[in-house]
């Protein structure tokens, strides 16, 4: 089949095979001896042994994915990294101070929402070169006693990732790390011992929205607010296997479809190869360019959203139009940063990277 390659920063293309392989079991989903159960997922209790059996594989496939340790709880919740904005300081902040680095919109975000449970303090801010640089950790203002330090790995909206964790002991910190990885989960490996929590929603890198990933270490459990409501509270989610309420199930589903196929990728290491290449291509050709341009740090380039200008925006438009005609969808960028923005997830292949660079290409020729 041959489909458009969708640049869409998330909810985002998925691969092909996971949504053929969910499409041939929705009425009647198999289990792994090939055995109809005579439902599909949605219809499914999620405490009947099939959904738990797609739970528990799920599970162990991204704990073996990313290899995370047996000492951090693999909680699946509903939110989005937004409600994690909130549910974050919930469970951990106690009510008192807690570092915030502001790195873009997202994490900007993640600030303002402390505020309501506890005391955010900016510890570093990238807003002096409107978010094209990530302040040095050196650097940063680190509150003694804080009880986290909250920092957005990869700002899907201005396209600045960190290619190094903040080593926060090095910085004289005891305060655990909580990263959003919502748009580059499981496109490259995690450093585990700098993490106290990673949360994610799965609509970039993973699958349809509605499920997020929070992994968080067992020493920050048991801590939350009493305000927090028991949904939230990372202790009984934990505690209950994440089916304290009904979990997406539909979504864990094909998350798990997703973590199934990465591994017939060659898992983690091989994808963030591939990405790595991927990334390298545009942007070499983005720095070649006196037609586009990307206003990103060397150092701090996203490997997964790359926002791109055009010199003469007059032009976009018939750009866009172009594109979607050859067969390249949702490359407009974010309203807030404006120009182009091409998401190149997990699921995009190197061909749909070569497409984009030959497309931009014969545009501008088609303007000179
Ligand atoms: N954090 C990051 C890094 C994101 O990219 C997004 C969504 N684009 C969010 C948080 C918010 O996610 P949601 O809309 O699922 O709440």
């Amino acid at each position: 089949m041959n489909r458009p390659f969708n640049f869409s920063a998330g909810p985002a293309a998925m691969p092909l095979e996971v949504l053929q392989q969910a499409a041939s079991e929705m009425t009647n989903w198999p289990d792994a001896q090939g055995r109809p159960s005579g439902m599909g997922v949605m219809e499914m209790s999620h405490r009947g042994k099939e959904f738990i059996s797609i739970y528990e594989q799920a599970e162990a496939d991204l704990r073996e994915l990313l290899a995370v340790p047996a000492n951090f709880k693999i909680l699946f919740m509903q939110g989005g990294g937004l409600a994690e904005n909130a549910i974050v300081p919930l469970n951990l902040s106690r009510g008192e101070t807690v570092d915030v680095v502001v790195t873009g919109s997202w994490s900007e975000k993640s600030y303002k929402e402390a505020a309501k449970y506890c005391t955010p303090h900016l510890a570093a801010t990238g807003a002096d070169t409107h978010f094209t640089t990530l302040p040095a950790p050196a650097q940063w203002q680190l509150s003694p006693g804080a009880q986290y330090v909250h920092v957005c790995t990869n700002e899907t909206i201005h396209g600045v990732e960190f290619h190094t964790l903040p080593d926060l002991k090095a910085l004289g910190s005891d305060a655990p790390l909580v990263i959003d990885f919502s748009s580059h989960v499981l496109s490259r490996s995690v450093d585990w011992a700098r993490v106290g929590v990673a949360f994610g929603g799965a609509q970039k890198n993973i699958g349809p929205a509605g499920v997020t990933l929070v992994v968080v270490r067992e020493d920050l459990l048991g801590h939350a607010l009493k305000v927090c409501p028991s949904a939230f509270n990372y202790k009984t989610v934990a505690d209950n296997g994440s089916m304290y309420n009904t979990p997406p199930t539909y979504s864990i589903y094909m998350a798990g479809l997703t973590f199934q196929w990465l591994k017939r990728q060659g898992g983690v290491a091989a994808m963030e190869q591939r990405n790595i290449a991927k990334a390298k291509l545009l942007y070499e050709f983005l720095d070649s360019s006196s037609f586009y341009s990307n206003k990103v740090a060397h150092d701090c380039r996203s490997r997964m959203n790359v926002p791109f200008f055009l010199a003469d925006e007059s032009r976009n438009d018939a750009f866009l139009t172009g594109a979607k005609a050859a067969g390249l969808l949702q490359l407009k960028g974010h309203k807030s940063v404006g120009g182009m923005r091409a998401s190149i997830y997990n699921a995009m292949p190197i061909e749909g990277v070569q497409a984009l660079v030959s497309y931009m290409q014969a545009f501008e020729k088609t303007q000179a």
